[in-house]
C-alpha cells in the first residue's frame, strides 16, 4: 500500500514538475524572442532629497512588454534570464537605453544634474568578459559617466567575491558611481560598507518601512548614517509609502529616499512636460 502511494504521489510530481518545466522552457523562448525584438521597456522612479524634496534623480526598473502576458516585472523573469545568461545582453541595452535618457534630458537645464540608477545581476559583475565590454560601453555612451549610478545588492557578489571585487574597481574606473542596493535584508555585511567602493547605500524597503514600529531597526539606521559620515556613503531609503515613514527616514538621517508615497515608477513620455522635476507630496 505505501508503495502505490508513494507511486502514486511520485506520479502526482512528475505531472506538476513536466508542467513548469515547459511553462518555463516557453518563457525561455518568448525571453529570447524578447531580446531579439526588443520587448523591453524601463520605468523611471523618482529619488528625492528628502530635506529639500528636489528630485535628485531616476531608477530606470526593467519591464518586459510581453506579447500575450502583458507588461511583467523582474519578479517573473529575472531568474530565468540570469540562468539562461541573457541578463547579459537585457542589460547592456538598459545602459544604451539610460544613455538615450540622459542625453534627451541633456538640453533640458533643470534636468541637466539629474543622474540615472540601474540595477545589475551578479552574473555581470562576476565573470571579467562582461564588465570589460560593460566598461567600453559606458566609455562610448556616457559623456558624464558619473550621471550614471550602478547598483548590486550583496548577492550580486556572493560567489565570487574576489573577482567580483575586482571587477567592481574595473567598473568604477570609468567613473560611474556605485550603489548596494537592498541593504537591511540578508546577511547586510558591514564588509561591503567598509571595503568596497560604494557611494550610496540603499535600504532595502522593509526595514524602512519597520523605522515606526521598530525602534532598534531605526536606531541601527541611525548609527548607519553616522558611519556614512565618517566613510563616505549616503543613505538612499527604499520603499517609503507614508508619511510618517518618510518623517522616520530622515530622522535616521537618510538623505535621498523613494517609494509610492513620493512617486510610483512610471514610463517616460516623450512629452517635455512629463519629464519635468516635480517635489514629492
Ligand atoms: P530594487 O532595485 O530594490 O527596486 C525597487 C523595487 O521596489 C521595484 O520593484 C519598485 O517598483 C518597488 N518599489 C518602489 N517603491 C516602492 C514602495 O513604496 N512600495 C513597494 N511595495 N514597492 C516599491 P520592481 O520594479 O518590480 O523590481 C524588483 C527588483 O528587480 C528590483 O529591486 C531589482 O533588484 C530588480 N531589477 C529591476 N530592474 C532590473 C534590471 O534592469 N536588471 C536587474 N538585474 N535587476 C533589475
Ligand atoms: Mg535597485
Ligand atoms: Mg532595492
Ligand atoms: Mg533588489
Amino acid at each position: 500500500q505505501a508503495k502505490a502511494m508513494g507511486r502514486g504521489r511520485l506520479m502526482f510530481f512528475d505531472d506538476s514538475m513536466r508542467e513548469e518545466l515547459l511553462a518555463s522552457l516557453t518563457l525561455e523562448q518568448d525571453l529570447r524572442q524578447a531580446v531579439n525584438k526588443k520587448e523591453f521597456v524601463l520605468n523611471y522612479q523618482k529619488i528625492a532629497d528628502l530635506n529639500s524634496s528636489a528630485i535628485i534623480g531616476y531608477e530606470a526598473l526593467l519591464r518586459w512588454q510581453h506579447p500575450t502576458k502583458g507588461l511583467l516585472t523582474p519578479s517573473s523573469f529575472l531568474a530565468l534570464a540570469e540562468e539562461t545568461g541573457l541578463i547579459i545582453e537585457i542589460e547592456n541595452w538598459v545602459v544604451a537605453s539610460v544613455a538615450k535618457q540622459l542625453a534627451l534630458w541633456d538640453v533640458q537645464p533643470e534636468l541637466k544634474s539629474i543622474f540615472i540608477s540601474i540595477n545589475l545581476s551578479g552574473k555581470h559583475i562576476f565573470q571579467t568578459k562582461p564588465v570589460q565590454q560593460l566598461s567600453k560601453l559606458i566609455q562610448h555612451h556616457f559623456n558624464e559617466p558619473e550621471r550614471l549610478i550602478i547598483e548590486f545588492n550583496e548577492q550580486a557578489f556572493n560567489q565570487q567575491p574576489e573577482r567580483s571585487l575586482k571587477n567592481l574597481k574595473l567598473l568604477k574606473k570609468t567613473g560611474v558611481r556605485l550603489a548596494l542596493d537592498d541593504y537591511g535584508s540578508g546577511q547586510s555585511s558591514i564588509n561591503y560598507l567598509n571595503n568596497y567602493p560604494f557611494e550610496f547605500i540603499k535600504l532595502e524597503q522593509h526595514f524602512v518601512r519597520s523605522f515606526i514600529n521598530n525602534i532598534r531597526n531605526w536606531e541601527l539606521a541611525k548609527s548607519l548614517s553616522a558611519l556614512g559620515e565618517s566613510f563616505g556613503f549616503r543613505l538612499i531609503a527604499e520603499g517609503i509609502e507614508s508619511q510618517a515613514q518618510l518623517d522616520k527616514a530622515i530622522a535616521a538621517g537618510c538623505e535621498y529616499g523613494q517609494g509610492f508615497f513620493i512617486s510610483e515608477p512610471e514610463a517616460i513620455k516623450a512629452d517635455k512636460d512629463d519629464n519635468g522635476i516635480d517635489h514629492c507630496a
